[in-house]
């Protein structure tokens, strides 16, 4: 029997994959080892119930009584914290879904990697701060990472029986978010709720709302450039609003080949929970009949400027992933508190990314785990300071 652990099994991505865990069998069909959940006790004791899971974590220790009050008698063991989250990823599974959301999940999926099997990796986080090092943890190992965003996902198919020198471009979609249309001096008053809202796809909040400011994207581009070892100026991001398009490979003969599929998270974390297979997935199917017709466009750098900035980051390389993520996590965290605006997140981003290469440590390879971790932490340090600087004036 197959054994899989879910982290982040409470949001969006860990919901799409207990759904089409129990529809393909559940408890009868797969040895699940561990769920993890972030501060929702309820829902996580009532997955681990339905799965029949061996355990279940909360990352906020202060709820362990809870957990293990909504675990009673069911036999499943409870624990909380970072540690409990590490020692969860220290049990093998088979395949491990890496969907706790930003750099929290890094260290999860890392230590995962180092018992082998197939981590699904839906935390970009985890590549745009620690790319090469979560390579190579895998390849020592023989662990296997498959992408589970939905743009890569896309791309890992394209390339099935292809090279990747024969790759010349590689182009993800991207929907515009919620002020695609907006006039520009309308986007520094944009709301938390107004930003939360995607026109396409229903996701968590923080990735919804980096969405519509384009930071998700420009995660994306990192992470196609870490995961598919290319080149930025070989990776393009176009607007497409009806996000039918996930991704187009071009190849050097001219060809293209592209994925397509209805908005639907399913797909993706089916096709790495099944992979090699292909089997029946409960998505909507593609009828592009009545859709009628496709749009593209390239992205406004004056809307979005997250583009810009991931561009320098993969330029510089080394610690500015970490420095570049935690800066935006600090941010958003500011944005969605009230404490600065929605255009004000770039400010800031640049900003900290500034001040840290002034240092000169920015370019340094990120050589360890503790190296991310601590490029992290001063990232969020200096986000801090730029930050209430921000609210002063
Ligand atoms: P959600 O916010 O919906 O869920 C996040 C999960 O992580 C929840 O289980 C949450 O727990 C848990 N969590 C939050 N903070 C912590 C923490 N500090 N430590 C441990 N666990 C924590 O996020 P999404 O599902 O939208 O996104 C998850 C990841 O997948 C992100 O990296 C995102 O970029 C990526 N992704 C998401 C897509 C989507 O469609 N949603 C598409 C492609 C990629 P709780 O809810 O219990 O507090």
């Amino acid at each position: 029997m197959r054994s899989v652990s879910v982290f982040g099994a409470t949001g969006s991505i860990g919901e799409s994959t207990f759904d089409l865990l129990m529809r393909q069998g559940g408890p009868d069909a797969y040895r699940v080892v561990a769920l993890t959940g972030g501060r929702n006790v309820a829902r996580l004791a009532e997955q681990a119930r339905a799965l029949r899971a061996e355990m279940a974590v909360i990352a906020d220790n202060a709820l362990l009584p809870d957990l293990k009050g909504a675990l009673a008698g069911s036999g499943i063991a409870a624990a909380a914290g970072q540690n409990a989250l590490l020692e969860a990823a220290d049990c093998p599974a088979d395949w491990i879904m890496s969907g706790i959301v930003g750099a929290a999940g890094l260290a999860p999926g890392f230590r995962a990697l180092s018992h082998g099997g197939t981590l699904a990796l839906a935390n970009k986080e985890s590549l745009v701060t620690a790319g090469p090092l979560l390579m190579a943890e895998a390849r020592a190992h023989g662990a296997r990472i498959l992408p589970v965003d939905s743009e890569h996902s896309a791309v890992f198919q394209a390339l099935v029986g292809e090279e990747m020198e024969a790759v010349e471009r590689i182009t993800i979609t991207a929907s515009g978010g919620a002020f695609r249309d907006w006039p520009l001096d309308r986007l520094a008053s944009a709301t938390v709720a107004e930003a939360s809202t995607h026109p396409n796809w229903a996701m968590g909040q923080r990735i919804t709302i980096d969405s519509a400011s384009m930071f998700n994207k420009a995660l994306e581009v990192i992470e196609t450039h870490e995961f598919f070892g290319i080149s930025s100026e070989q990776i393009e991001v176009l607007v497409h609003p009806e996000s039918l398009v996930h991704a187009l490979v071009g190849f050097r003969d001219g060809g293209v080949i592209g994925h397509l599929g209805v908005p639907d998270m399913r797909h993706a974390i089916g096709y790495a929970l099944n992979w090699p297979e292909r089997v029946q997935l409960p998505v909507a199917r593609l009828n592009l009949a009545e859709i009628g017709q496709l749009t593209f466009a390239a992205p406004d750098p004056a809307r979005y400027p997250a583009l810009r900035l991931a561009r320098e980051v993969m330029s510089v390389g080394g610690l500015s992933g970490a420095a570049f993520n935690a800066a935006k996590e600090a941010a958003l965290d500011a944005f969605i508190d009230g404490r600065i605006g929605f255009t004000a997140m770039a400010g800031a981003v640049e900003d900290v990314l500034s001040r840290l290469s002034a240092t000169g440590a920015l370019g340094n390879p990120a050589a360890s785990l503790d190296m991310v971790l601590d490029t992290d932490r001063e990232a969020r340090r200096l986000a801090g300071e730029v930050i209430e600087k921000m609210q002063r004036t």
